[in-house]
């Protein structure tokens, strides 16, 4: 582009240059003729006139005073200049004297004297004006073209004191070679002061645009390479800088459009490791975290150039070949795909083993569409897991006799996908003295486009065994926080707890994603409280410590969900940042009925207050355990007795109508 800049920027240069120089040029000719005729007028008038009497004009010359007369003519032509140079070769001066009838009086060539001239200059020049013209005369010498000269030929009127019109004229030849000569060095000079200024104008314009131009062309890539990172960050895995599902998914669409078109096969294989749980809860996060960014490499590494590889999520993995040639292939490739796992990674120094579960599919035997692929991936993987087989082909009868979690986990990520198909209901949890609602549980629902509303425990247990249980909760932390919002605009801040699982505690990036959805919907921290299951807790503890203690310093508050159902030990209980404890609805039910689940109940409100926990009892079905709870000095309750789980816009109703303990006093409405 410059260089077509430079082209374009110099013909236009040059083309002024020669406009220029053409108008400059005339002008300047124009002017020297002007001062050579200027010059001529000044010498008849100063030099010659004052030698001539009106005498002379009338009756003409004897010889004594001819020869008078031109000497008088020679002397004043030897003051002649044109051009501001002295005009030496004047000689004889070309010179015609005219009277007022038209008559020569003198001229250089003797014999002419006498004649009458009609020419039509002397008609304007007997008028009063002067003339002045170029004429060629035969010649040599400087100047000469061609053997001819060129001749600035100028008429000027005679007129003495007392006169009304001209006495006579005089012409006088001028040879125009000096001038010519004078002028062609202006040019000369103007046109090397231009083309040197042109030059510099040029170069300094050039420099000009050019700079410019590098430094457009600069940001242009910042922004080129700005937009491809973000691009690059929408479509990868940020662990492991493999391709997402986000873009594994587009490659599948890619390679299912060209292999229709070629009536070819494609082939789709997921992958997970067997042991990776163990080596995480065994070695720390950050071993697991190394040895996964090892597995894209180990899997490339028998892959075709145009394979991809992608990370699903956990240890989850993904292959694409967008052309195989049949089942065996396929498995050719998953079997050399696992031997390339089996042999042990260096992670820092220390030799791990891995296993894998591949499941296979093939277009268009088993699928045309991503979806339909994933699904049945899904379900010869999750084969291969149970059989331990290693590499399963996916078949068709195991989709008749899938259990239903076998499909569930396509029809998640699909449900994920959308907006309109997981949302939650909202039940309060009331306080046992004033029975007033003291905040709210978050609980999550699936209306499945076939299967109708699937409660949770169907589908978040499947979840939990991989990576979709994160978004899954990023999603139902983004929903309730925005009912939260909600609600504190309608004037009510109340606490939402959500349910959180195992698998998110072991996830140290879950307090910056609270963090930032609690930033995004603008809720204060402490409005949050989140559930997680006795036995998540106790059963990995020391790795959950970690994410909890940062959850807490955030000023989320914490609840041990489900109190009773894991083996919690005192010590454990006392170094939990939490604040509330749920007892399990089992125990709470059983409790007027059966003396271990009264025990219990009794216990775990004792062991609560020890620790200065808020104690909270789920599943209150009746009045009977009202009373019996309220007796134990319980301070919370949560069931059907009070309310079912609802949609936010019911409880909008609610809270409208009965307010909460948090509302400013005399805001409570009659009914609480
Ligand atoms: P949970 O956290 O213990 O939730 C309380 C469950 O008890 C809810 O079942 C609720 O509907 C039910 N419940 C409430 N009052 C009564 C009652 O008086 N009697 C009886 N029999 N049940 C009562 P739901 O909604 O089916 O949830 C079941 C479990 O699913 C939850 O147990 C929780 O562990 C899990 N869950 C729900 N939503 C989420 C979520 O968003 N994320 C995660 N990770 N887990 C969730
Ligand atoms: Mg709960
Ligand atoms: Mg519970």
């Amino acid at each position: 582009m410059l260089a077509r800049f430079g082209a374009i920027s110099l013909l236009l240069t040059l083309a002024v240059g020669l406009v220029l120089s053409s108008v400059l040029s005339s002008a300047i000719s124009e002017r020297a003729r002007e001062q050579a005729e200027w010059t001529v007028i000044v010498t008849v008038r100063l030099g010659l006139q004052p030698q001539l009497t009106p005498e002379d004009l009338a009756n003409g010359f004897d010889a004594e005073r001819l020869a008078g007369v031109e000497r008088a003519i020679k002397a004043a032509a030897g003051n002649l200049q044109a051009g501001g140079r002295q005009l030496d070769d004047l000689d004889p001066v070309e010179l015609t004297i005219y009277n007022r009838d038209r008559t020569i009086v003198y001229s250089g060539e003797h014999e002419s004297i006498g004649t009458t001239s009609t020419s039509e200059e002397l008609d304007a020049v007997l008028n009063g004006e002067v003339v002045s013209g170029f004429s060629s005369s035969a010649g040599d010498g400087e100047g000469s073209e061609n053997g001819t000269r060129q001749l600035l030929e100028v008429y000027v009127p005679i007129q003495y004191e007392g006169s009304d019109s001209p006495d006579g004229a005089m012409e006088l030849y001028l040879p125009y070679a000096p001038v010519a000569a004078a002028v062609s060095a202006d040019v000369r000079t103007l046109t090397i002061t231009l083309v040197v200024g042109l030059a510099v104008f040029y170069g300094v314009l050039f420099r000009f645009i050019a700079s410019a131009s590098r430094r457009l062309q600069r940001q242009t890539e910042e922004l080129r390479t700005s937009a491809e990172r973000d691009r690059h960050q929408a479509t990868h895995d940020a662990l492991t800088g493999l391709p997402n599902w986000e873009l594994m998914r587009d490659r599948l669409g890619q390679g299912l459009a060209a292999a229709s078109r070629s009536e070819g096969e494609i082939a789709f294989l997921l992958i997970d490791l067997d042991r990776f749980k163990e080596i995480n809860d065994s070695l720390g996060h950050s071993y697991g975290d190394k040895l996964l960014c090892q597995v894209g490499p180990r899997l490339r590494s028998v892959l075709r150039d145009g394979d991809t590889v992608a990370r699903l999520g956990g240890d989850e993995f993904a292959v694409l070949l967008p052309s195989v040639d049949g089942v065996d292939e396929a498995k050719a490739v998953a079997e050399r795909l696992r031997e390339a796992l089996h042999r042990p990674f260096d992670v820092d120094g220390v030799a791990l083993d891995v296993e894998a579960s591949v499941g296979i599919v093939l277009s268009p035997w088993h699928g045309t569409d991503t979806e339909e692929l994933l699904r049945n991936a899904d379900i010869a993987m999750y084969v291969a897991k149970e059989l331990k087989a290693g590499a399963v082909v996916f078949e068709p009868d195991q989709h008749v006799t899938a259990p239903w979690r076998l499909t569930v986990l396509g029809d998640l990520r699909r449900a994920l996908e959308g907006t309109d198909e997981l949302f939650l209901n909202y039940q309060p949890k009331y306080t046992l003295d004033g029975e007033r609602i003291e905040g709210v549980e978050a609980l999550l629902r699936w209306q499945h486009p076939t299967g109708g509303l699937i409660p949770p425990d169907e589908f978040i247990p499947v979840a939990e065994g991989t990576g979709i249980i994160l978004r899954l909760t990023e999603r139902v932390l983004g929903l309730a926080l925005a009912q939260m919002r909600h609600w504190l605009d309608a004037g009510h801040a109340v606490p939402v707890a959500v349910n959180l699982s195992t698998r998110c505690l072991l996830d140290v990036d879950l307090p910056e994603l609270v963090l930032r959805l609690l930033a995004e919907h603008r809720v204060p921290a402490e409005l949050l409280r989140l559930e997680v299951t006795e036995s998540a807790v106790m059963g990995d503890a020391a790795r959950c410590m970690e994410v909890l203690q940062r959850l807490h310093d955030l000023g989320v508050r914490l609840s041990i969900d489900d109190f009773g159902t894991g083996y919690s030990s005192m010590a454990y209980l006392r170094r939990l940042p939490v604040d509330e404890l749920k007892i399990d609805r089992s125990f709470v039910l059983g409790m007027t009925t059966t003396e271990q689940d009264a025990v219990l109940v009794r216990t775990a409100i004792d062991l609560g207050h020890n620790l200065g926990l808020t104690v909270v009892a789920e599943g209150v079905e009746g009045a009977e355990h009202v009373l019996a709870l309220r007796a134990l000095g319980c301070d919370i309750a949560q069931g059907y007795h009070y309310a079912r789980p609802m949609l936010g816009e019911a409880l909008s109703e609610l809270l409208d109508r009965v307010g909460t303990i948090h509302d400013p006093e005399g805001t409570v409405r009659a009914g609480a």
